[in-house]
């Protein structure tokens, strides 16, 4: 199918841009998601702002502690080792490669995942979990809102539809945290069923940090706050890794059945999962 008709700007600064969002156009970055909506008639803008074209958003720096991702940073940055300092870099590089294939990669950013909020995207799970900070501006001003609070739902998000995603910011994480991440999907190249990222601190002998992100486990992404409460002051072990991974599957995650998943099987999956993510994050 066709997109509608629809009117077209490339802004040249953030200014133009927001202006053009509160004339009501809606932001093009990669396109994946967006294009592939308009053909499918999906979604209907009147009028779209493409971004690619503002100097500036395609940042990706770290300094003081903390990464900040622009909105021009495409997926496929993150597969470059050491394009982000530490663990961090270490848990982007692995969970990076498993949306989509290569062009899509190629095109589509960080910030278009988050501000396009699919309940299975592996960034949006990320940045629950990491306590990310999205920076959105508009004709109105600037504001950032922690991650925690920014989901509400399947692509919903306290994003008001004039306001730009600009960046998005992480702490980054402690040298001797370990990371994994891992997915359950049902072929190559489809969205994950659930997918696990988890970057656990272990000092002397004990878990004293976990951080556990859930994609596709619930109608928006979560942390698992009651699995890596079962973790803290405990030493780590396959039985404690098992017990988080039941805790995920039964207090946090609240899964909606699919053609292919009902909730007792994606359930099962989120223990599993979780479990094997930690043994593979477990420093040693
Ligand atoms: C075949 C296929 C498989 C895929 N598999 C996965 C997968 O496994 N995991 C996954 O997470 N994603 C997957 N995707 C989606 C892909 O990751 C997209 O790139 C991403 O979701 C959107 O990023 P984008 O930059 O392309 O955004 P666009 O498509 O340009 O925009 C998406 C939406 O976000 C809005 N938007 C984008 N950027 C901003 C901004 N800075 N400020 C305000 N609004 C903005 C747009 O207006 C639009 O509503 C897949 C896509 C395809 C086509």
């Amino acid at each position: 199918m066709k997109p509608s008709a629809f009117d077209y700007v490339a802004p040249r600064t953030v200014a133009d841009a927001v202006d053009a969002l509160a004339a009501g156009a809606q932001v093009l970055a990669g396109g994946q998601s967006l294009l592939l909506d308009m053909h499918l008639q999906r979604a209907h803008p009147a009028l779209v702002a493409d971004i690619n074209h503002v100097p500036g958003l395609d940042e990706l720096t770290a300094s003081d502690g903390t990464l900040t991702v622009g909105a021009l940073v495409r997926h496929q940055t993150f597969e470059s080792p050491g394009a982000v300092p530490g663990p961090l870099g270490d848990l982007f590089a692995r969970a990076v490669v498993t949306i989509a294939h290569p062009p899509i990669r190629a095109r589509g950013t960080m910030a278009g995942s988050l501000a396009w909020a699919h309940p299975a995207s592996e960034w949006c799970a990320l940045a629950v979990a990491l306590d990310a900070v999205v920076e959105l501006r508009s004709t109105r001003g600037t504001r950032e809102i922690p991650a925690g609070e920014y989901f509400l739902g399947p692509f919903q998000t306290a994003r008001e539809p004039d306001e730009l995603l600009t960046a998005v910011r992480y702490p980054l994480l402690a040298p001797d945290t370990g990371v994994a991440f891992t997915e359950h999907r049902r072929t190559g190249f489809s969205f994950a069923q659930v997918a696990v990222g988890a970057a656990l601190t272990v000092r002397d002998g004990v878990i004293t940090e976990a951080r556990i992100g859930l994609a596709n486990c619930a109608d928006r992404p979560l942390r698992a706050h009651a699995a890596e409460r079962t973790l803290i002051g405990a030493e780590p072990s396959s039985p404690a890794f098992t017990m988080a991974g039941e805790a995920a599957s039964t207090e946090d995650a609240a899964p909606v059945p699919e053609p292919y998943a009902d909730v007792d099987y994606r359930r099962h999956v989120i223990a599993v999962l979780v479990a094997r993510t930690l043994r593979e994050a477990a420093p040693v």
